[in-house]
């Protein structure tokens, strides 16, 4: 009974650590990701700023196009844990949950008839994060919700300000300021020196009704 009660807590907890580590790298690439950066400007921040613009068009893409960077990274960690002999059950659940978090991301995207039943499911069940709690992420002033995959961890981190607290870190260590999102209307968030691609902000009904 103990080794259930066990295996429940330690999974719970990967599945967050995960989620977790899934929104800290949407925050890195929402906040300081830069378009002209080598490598990841083109891989993360690129595609980053497009879903800020057109949410729904990643829903196009087949797993492979959506996941390829995380799995090659989530197979390196597997890599580097097998290599350590660590590889447990853990790092197998962090790495499943951690390759597919985009795919995730584009479930909360889908309406239910384009998820099917099972994911439909699972999303109701709060098994996976459902697209009205993904939506808040990309309601103005999409500084909040970053985490992807669980409902769970959005409104702890948020609600003790989390991340403006890392970005406060960020700018009085290093001097480094949030990007401006072009795509959040508020004047304060506005950067009319961006050639970046205006577009309306969106509200919670009309990312769920977009097709
Ligand atoms: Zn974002
Ligand atoms: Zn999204």
């Amino acid at each position: 009974m103990f080794h259930l009660f066990q295996f429940t807590v330690e999974f719970i907890g990967v599945v967050l650590l995960a989620d977790f580590v899934s929104g800290f790298v949407h925050w890195l690439q929402d906040a300081f990701g830069r378009p002209d950066f080598p490598i990841t400007g083109k891989l993360f921040t690129q595609p980053n700023i497009l879903h800020h613009q057109q949410p729904r068009y990643f829903t196009r893409h087949g797993w492979l196009k959506s996941s390829w960077d995380l799995l090659l990274i989530n197979v390196a960690i597997m890599l580097v844990a097998f290599w350590l002999d660590r590889l447990t059950w853990h790092v197998w659940v962090f790495a499943i949950i951690g390759a597919n978090a985009n795919q995730i991301h584009k479930w909360a995207h889908r309406g239910p008839k384009a998820n099917g039943r099972w994911i439909t499911w699972l999303q109701k069940m709060r098994l996976l994060q459902t697209p009205r709690h993904h939506a808040r992420h990309h309601t103005d002033p999409k500084n909040s919700h970053y985490c992807t995959v669980t409902n769970a961890l959005n409104p702890l981190l948020d609600g003790i300000g989390f991340w403006e607290a890392l970005e406060w870190c960020i700018r009085k260590g290093l001097g480094v300021k949030r990007r401006i999102d072009t795509t959040v209307r508020s004047p304060l968030r506005r950067d009319i020196s961006s050639t970046s691609r205006l577009s309306p902000s969106r509200t919670d009904s009309t990312i769920l009704s977009e097709t």
